[in-house]
């Protein structure tokens, strides 16, 4: 790079939130802190300003073709900005992930882990022999089963993804099934049928299924509670028959034939039909949400869970802990043939140094297959900076909000490890943290309001403490 490259990026006029007029230069390519009491705009500047005029100048850059297609930040109050390089975010709240998102898949662990079950394992003949790993399949190649003769076709790697070809065809890869919920379908068992006992027939305008039901034999006019089992069983769950029978309306008695919808599946039917959020709520309050009983909430389909390596299959394998696949994955090579070992170490070492920054981070406790909607704010944070580590990207501007948030002590020089990582590969970053432990490793500290004693000794802030009312950006000349 030329000695013309900027330094610094240089805010004047910061009017956003509760900003009044500030300026600020922010030195680049390096670890800069901002801290400051709550309300004192330290997250206005480093979000409302730095990171929104980054990655609003990075999408304008961009072609208006691919512009109209992402979702577009508003100009920040400010008089200018300069030098901000493209920018991203690491939020204290990232979005919440979708139900096809679990810490394997974030953390791309489960590529790695997917490529190992396809290549590695045993897998099983189109007859249910059980054939034993093979240079043959690391290969990609198809190769006769030893016992019967039949070509074996291993599962390529996207066949064992519960988002793709490997997905549990009973819940369709999310691992959890929604079934009808008996109890709220007759909530009061002192109704009787006429009297509207059945939920769903009355919401959904099945009006006349009383009616019907008293064709098969039910009991039409004595509370649900006293309906033998069978009269119950029927209305639950009988047959889509049709019925002869009368109905009086407001023109007169007619003779209809109707076909009978028991009341699971009124549910059901509506299901598939609701289309909007508000039918899908009236609908839902007959479901009930559990653990999809095919797949054991693995989201693989049996195909996908045949393939072992040693005695275990992938869904075993992402039920596990990170720490736990990783103390188990070195041993993988030494099971197999002589003549697969490179590759399954190589794979190995791959799962291993992608799993490094995770683990400094503090995730190891995570188990593979957690879905990514329960882990907490923290952890999903991490996750992510561990995975723009790896991205290996230079010149971002990378803003973290509170990375120390829900970070085990022990866990911080794996925090300050990942910042290093980003900075040694040409990037610039800028934290919002209360953790002293962290700013007292910045580079730079940018100060709003008093200093903070346990602060006032480091080096960054000893350069700056004069700057106490406005933002605090020391000379070029003193950086460490
Ligand atoms: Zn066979
Ligand atoms: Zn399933």
């Amino acid at each position: 790079m030329s000695s013309t490259q900027p330094d610094c990026l240089r805010v004047r006029g910061a009017r956003v939130h509760n900003l009044r007029g500030v300026d600020a230069d922010v030195p680049l390519r390096s670890l800069v802190g901002i801290a400051g009491v709550s309300g004192s705009g330290k997250s206005s500047l480093a979000l409302g300003v730095l990171y929104a005029e980054g990655s609003r100048r990075y999408i304008e850059a961009l072609s208006t073709y691919t512009r109209r297609r992402m979702a577009q930040a508003p100009r920040a109050a400010v008089d200018s900005v300069e030098h901000v390089p493209a920018a991203l975010a690491l939020r204290q709240r990232p979005g919440v992930p979708g139900v096809r998102s679990t810490f394997g898949t974030s953390s791309e662990l489960l590529n790695v882990l997917r490529l190992m079950f396809s290549r590695l394992a045993s897998h099983v003949c189109p007859n249910g022999h059980r054939v034993p790993p093979t240079i043959d399949v690391a290969a990609e190649v198809a190769f006769a089963c030893p016992v019967c003769g039949e070509q074996v076709h291993p599962p390529g790697a996207e066949d064992l993804s519960f988002n793709s070809t490997g997905a549990c065809p009973r819940c369709q890869g999310i691992g959890v099934v929604r079934t009808v919920d008996d109890a709220a379908l007759v909530p009061d068992p002192s109704k009787t049928l006429e009297g509207g006992a059945v939920v769903p027939w009355r919401m959904f305008g099945f009006n006349v299924q009383p009616d019907i039901a008293r064709e098969f034999g039910v009991r039409t006019d004595v509370p649900w509670s006293e309906l033998t089992d069978a009269e119950r069983e029927i209305v639950l769950d009988g047959p889509e028959e049709k019925k002869h029978i009368t109905v009086t309306s407001k023109k007169g008695v007619h003779d209809l034939d109707f076909t009978f919808r028991n009341a699971r599946l009124t549910v059901t039917e509506e299901l598939k039909r609701a289309d909007t959020d508000k039918r899908l709520a009236r609908v839902g309050r007959f479901l009930r949400e559990g653990t999809c009983p095919d797949c054991r909430g693995s989201r693989l389909s049996p195909a996908a869970r045949a393939p072992r390596i040693g005695e275990r299959n992938l869904a075993e394998v992402t039920a596990m802990t990170l720490d736990d696949v990783l103390a188990w994955v070195p041993g993988v090579a030494g099971t197999l043939p002589a003549d697969m070992r490179d590759m399954a170490r190589s794979l190995a070492g791959t799962l291993v140094e992608m799993a490094r920054r995770l683990v400094e981070l503090g995730l190891g406790y995570l188990a593979l297959d957690r879905a990514g909607a329960t882990l907490s704010t923290g952890e999903r944070q991490r996750a992510q900076l561990a995975r723009a580590v790896r991205n290996r990207t230079t010149g971002v501007l990378y803003v973290l909000d509170e990375p120390s948030i829900g970070l085990h002590p022990a866990n911080v020089d794996g925090l300050l490890g990942v910042m290093r990582d980003l900075l040694a590969d040409g990037n610039s970053v800028v934290f919002v943290d209360h953790d002293v432990q962290i700013l007292r490793e910045a580079d730079w500290l940018i100060q709003r309001g008093p200093v903070d004693d346990a602060l006032a000794e480091t080096a960054a802030a000893a350069a700056c403490a004069a700057a106490l009312s406005g933002v605090f950006a020391p000379p070029a000349d003193q950086a460490p």
